[in-house]
């Protein structure tokens, strides 16, 4: 069968397969089943026991609660998968940035993507592993996919923490703050004030009528707050898994069951056609292919500046663990 029949045979099936069944892996096969999102969902762990036990333990809820077909596999359950989400790899542990597990996770992910590339026909990848901007950019080189096919989570998780910090502050729900964080996920991340919005009025605007301060100060603290989150939650309790479970959930509604969507994610799409880019997020368009446009806005020009700086860090980067 070639691919383009495979993919008209498989349309509707919404297959899922997520290499890694550690805390990140599990979780996003909890979250996928809960909300019924996908139909079928293979588990692809080096520790097959695992991958098992978590099969078994997900499967054995009620099962009006989520009727999926999941199971563990190897990669040949890769074939035909309409999503390929790669959480392999080791986490940071207490003081170590997301950067310093670029060499080791980098090999891990090498492996994971030989092993794919058998047994690929379509089908997005999702890369959730850290440090995910890094990984992303050498997941979409060995595919050869830098037409938004491969993206990473990026942003998405930081964004989401922003948001629910602004909205504790405004005393609102989360529902009607918009904004983005873009850049790095790790520590170049930016957050881009200057696109905030209250039920689409500026934020600014919205503390000045509502009589809430809001200055450097305020929004230095929220962000303060939001880029240590994932520090602070690994040292009370070892890893995070829960909330970028349910922002990967929301990233495959949008891919399997085409509900487009706009979100700061890492991909290394061309803005300009030709040469691409390195992968880092900005709002993009989401769609059943993936990232289907990076959406060119206009920040103010010390976000641009702070995103240029994070650009070329991730160029150092990436050079350095090409030399590994
Ligand atoms: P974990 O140690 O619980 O799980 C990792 C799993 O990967 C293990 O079960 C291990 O056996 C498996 N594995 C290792 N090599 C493999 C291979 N070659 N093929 C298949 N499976 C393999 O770790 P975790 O807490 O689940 O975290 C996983 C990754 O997700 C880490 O890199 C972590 O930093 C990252 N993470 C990313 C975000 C984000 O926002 N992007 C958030 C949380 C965690």
């Amino acid at each position: 069968m070639n691919n383009a029949t495979s993919r008209i045979l498989n349309v509707g099936k919404r297959k899922v397969s997520i290499i890694g069944a550690g805390f990140v892996g599990a979780s996003i096969a909890y979250a996928l089943t809960m909300r019924d999102i996908a139909r079928e969902i293979v588990l692809i762990d080096t520790n097959k026991q695992k991958a098992e036990g978590e099969a078994l333990d997900i499967r054995h809820g009620i099962p009006s609660l989520g009727v999926v077909d999941l199971y563990a596999g190897d990669y040949s359950a890769c074939i035909d998968s309409d999503l390929i989400i790669i959480t392999a790899g080791r986490g940071r542990k207490p003081g170590e940035s997301r950067l310093d597990l670029a060499n080791e996770n980098t090999k891990i992910l090498k492996e994971v993507v030989s092993s794919i590339q058998k047994y690929y026909t379509h089908g997005v990848i999702i890369v959730v592993s850290n440090p995910v901007d890094v990984l992303t950019y050498k997941v979409s080189e060995w595919m050869q996919l830098f037409n938004g096919n491969v993206f990473g989570t990026g942003c998405i998780l930081d964004t989401s923490r922003m948001i629910r910090k602004i909205a504790e502050y405004l005393g609102l729900s989360t529902g009607i703050i918009n904004g983005y964080v873009i850049g790095e996920h790790g520590d170049r991340q930016i957050p881009v004030w200057s696109h905030v919005t209250v039920s689409g009025i500026p934020i600014a605007e919205y503390c000045q009528e509502m009589d809430i301060q809001w200055n450097d100060e305020i929004k230095k603290s929220i962000f303060d707050a939001t880029k240590h989150m994932g520090a602070d939650i690994i040292s009370s309790k070892g890893r995070t898994h829960y909330g970028i479970a349910t922002c990967v959930c929301y990233l495959a509604d949008s891919i399997l069951n085409q509900r487009p969507t706009i979100v700061s994610v890492s991909s290394p799409m061309p803005f300009s056609m030709d040469v691409p880019e390195y992968a880092l997020s900005v709002p993009s368009l989401i769609g059943p292919g993936g990232v289907q446009q990076r959406v060119r806005d206009k920040w103010d020009k010390e976000e641009y500046g702070q995103f240029v700086v994070a650009r070329e860090k991730m160029i150092e980067v990436i050079k350095s663990v090409n030399q590994a």
